[in-house]
């Protein structure tokens, strides 16, 4: 199914718990076999964060520890991966690659649980990250159709582009209401695990810094399309925010199983 070899773990995307990157215990370290697919950003780092599998209950949450590898470690190779986006994501292939016991973040085995801690953390910074996107391309959009003219006037006078701005006005007023909300209730309970709202302000931030981005470029006609303007690149970081950090069918999930469903 797969036209690419380097699609060898397919289990474990959203099914994160189904990751099969192995640690080994040895005397004073770990060995460390596998790979972990998509890392950002990781061609920069000078450590990363992993999770493997320490051991096997049979129970998926089980068994994970986290660690901290220096990016120099011998026997990992980061290689990146061509996206839209450029050059900004990473597989991590480990062979062998051997660590010491102070590599272990936290408890060995309660990976997962401390995943599940960082969460909260994780959705509100996409979520903020995204609100600031769909700002931005608000922004320069309305500098864009407020000095663009055509038949005689400025294209932003038009009602079809002035209804369509004040439509994501609101939406943009909306997601952040929710953001800085969702932000305070983290702020006033750090311990808290926040799973509707968090997944909501990730949801919310992230459609609608897509839809501002797509319908920022058709209200800039050619030139959202040129890379002379921002707007193109907005609009490919936009498009991503919906898969990464949990895609936004797991955040639907997340929610609906808040509900009991
Ligand atoms: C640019 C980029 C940067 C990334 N950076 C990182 C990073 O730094 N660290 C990291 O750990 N990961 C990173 N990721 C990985 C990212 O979190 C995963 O791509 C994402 O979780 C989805 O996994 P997948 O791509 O394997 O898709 P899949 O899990 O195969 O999903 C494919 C489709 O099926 C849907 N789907 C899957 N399961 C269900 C379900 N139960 N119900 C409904 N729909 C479902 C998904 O929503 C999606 O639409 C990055 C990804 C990208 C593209």
């Amino acid at each position: 199914m797969h036209s690419r070899s380097r699609c060898r773990n397919p289990e474990a995307g959203s099914d994160v718990a189904n990751l099969t990157c192995r640690a080994e215990k040895v005397d004073g370290g770990w060995i460390i076999n596998g790979q972990k697919t998509w890392c950002s950003n990781a061609h920069f780092a000078r450590s990363i964060l992993l999770i493997a599998r320490t051991s096997n209950t049979g129970k998926k949450h089980e068994g994970i520890t986290q660690f901290h590898i220096p990016a120099d470690t011998p026997g990992l190779v980061i290689k990146g991966i061509d996206t839209l986006g450029g050059r900004e994501v990473n597989d991590l292939y480990f062979t062998d690659c051997r660590v010491p016991d102070s590599a272990v973040v936290g408890e060995v085995g309660n990976g997962w649980n401390q995943l599940m801690a960082g969460l909260n953390t994780e959705r509100l910074i996409l979520a903020a990250m995204q609100l600031g996107v769909a700002e931005r391309s608000f922004g320069d959009t309305l500098a864009f159709i407020t000095e663009r003219k055509q038949f005689g006037r400025p294209i932003g006078s038009f009602q079809a582009l002035r209804h369509r701005m004040a439509d994501l006005a609101t939406e943009i007023e909306c997601t952040r209401q929710l953001v800085y909300s969702v932000a305070q209730l983290a702020d006033d309970n750090p311990t808290k695990l926040l799973p509707r709202e968090a997944s909501m302000a990730k949801l919310k931030a992230t459609e609608t810094s897509k839809r501002m981005t797509i319908d920022a470029m058709q209200m800039m006609g050619g030139y959202g399309y040129a890379t002379e303007f921002d707007a193109e690149r907005l609009m490919r970081g936009a498009i991503i925010s919906t898969v990464y950090g949990g895609t936004n069918e797991i955040q639907r999930d997340n929610i609906g199983k808040t509900f009991g469903l």
